[in-house]
């Protein structure tokens, strides 16, 4: 097997008109945050519906970490997060001097478990952050319960889930104070690197657009296009560097487009998968409820107690076989940073515990070809049949 036959665990998914629409925006001169910013902006906001607004940044870690600081999370304050995400989900609520405190997982969607949460909030709760984790939604009618009968904020990881259906509506759509989508280059949708915050909030998405360039109350493009001279600003904060640029922006426009369609792409694969691995000793995904969507970011098969190999193992044969799989997530108990800060031990998160030791991601990108979707399928049937 040559270096070319192995196929990665995760590609974009970037074809002509994303390349010609970057292009397009360098030969413009605007390289930094401009128009094509702008329109992205619009349009995200569009795509979800009415009242919502959308703020563009250089990623979704900064779009969490200004979400939380718009809505004034702040040294004393703790955040209720999964274990089960990447480090992003805690790390910007150390960046405000708060504390996350970590849930463990419900065991069949691996999403925030609401009654552990419930269970963990103190006097010094004040918001919870669940992950929409591989693109299937937490269950909507209990995050709200949670929310309303704790008093908390609530700032949406939606990190996976672009496009997700959950009780009839976009994530992003709904009533949070705050919703992150990322486009790094292997999620849903990518700019390379960039996320998005959205919120029906007017003065939340003030603020996070204040926040996003330096603290200064009117963004290079306001200035450019404003009455008043383009040289006056207002510093009214110790903002952030968090801005998307326009050729990102641009590459994020094209892709917009075609969200449903790469959606629709991931979701066949799965339905492939799902079928060819029915008799396997593997524990498939969980599913949507009937008329909502999945967005099917990751598909995460857990290695039942009878297959013949271990987890570690089976990940080593299928890059022997030439299929780089990964692992979502390392839960963050783990990690010896959060492990050591907070004291944390297995027995503490059971649920998660047990199956990071069971769990293998495997490749599911809209560009991958049958051939390709058919290659993952026989190296899973030759490593477990
Ligand atoms: C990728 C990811 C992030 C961070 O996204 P960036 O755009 O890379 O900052 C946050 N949360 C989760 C759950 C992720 O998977």
């Amino acid at each position: 097997m040559s270096a070319e036959d192995f196929l990665p665990f995760a590609l974009p998914d970037i074809g002509k008109e994303e390349i010609e629409a970057a292009a397009d925006a360098m030969r413009s001169g605007w390289l930094t945050t401009g128009p094509r910013a702008a329109a992205f902006e619009r349009e995200f906001a569009e795509f979800l519906g009415e009242g919502v607004h959308a703020v563009a940044l250089n990623s979704a870690t900064a779009g969490l970490h200004l979400a939380l600081e718009a809505v004034g999370i702040g040294p004393g304050d703790e955040v209720l997060v999964p274990t089960w995400t990447f480090t992003s989900t805690a790390e910007v609520v150390r960046y405000l001097g708060a504390d996350p405190v970590m849930v463990d997982v419900d065991p069949v969607t691996l999403n925030l478990d609401l009654e552990a949460a419930a269970a963990a909030v103190t006097p010094r709760t004040r918001a919870v952050m669940p992950v929409h984790f591989a693109g299937l939604a937490v269950d909507r009618s209990g995050l709200e319960k949670l929310a309303r009968n704790c008093g908390l904020i609530v700032v949406e990881d939606a990190a996976h889930s672009f496009p997700t259906v959950s009780a009839g509506s976009l994530v992003g759509a709904g009533a949070s104070e705050a919703v992150v989508f990322s486009f790094y280059a292997t999620k849903t949708m990518t700019t390379g690197e960039g996320g998005m915050v959205v919120t029906s909030d007017p003065d939340v998405a003030k603020r996070i657009r204040t926040m996003r360039l330096h603290g200064i109350s009117r963004d290079v493009f306001d200035r450019y296009r404003s009455t008043v001279p383009s040289w006056q600003y207002e510093v009214v904060a110790p903002g952030f560097k968090y801005n998307l640029t326009d050729p990102a922006a641009a590459m994020g426009r094209v892709q917009l487009g075609r969200a449903h369609e790469m959606r629709d792409r991931r979701g066949a694969i799965a339905a492939v998968y799902d079928e060819a691995f029915a008799d396997l000793p593997l524990e498939l995904p969980a599913h949507a409820d009937p008329g909502d969507v999945h967005a099917w970011h990751l598909y995460v098969t857990r290695l039942t107690a009878d297959a013949a190999v271990g987890r570690d193992a089976f990940i080593e044969e299928m890059a022997r076989a030439g299929v780089g799989c990964s692992v979502h997530f390392i839960p963050l108990h783990k990690h010896p940073y959060w492990r050591d800060r907070y004291a944390l031990t297995d027995e503490q998160f059971p649920v998660a515990s047990a199956q990071f030791e069971r769990v293998a991601s495997l490749p599911i990108f809209s560009s991958m070809s049958d051939a390709q979707v058919d290659r993952v399928v026989r190296a899973v049937r030759r490593v477990l049949g």
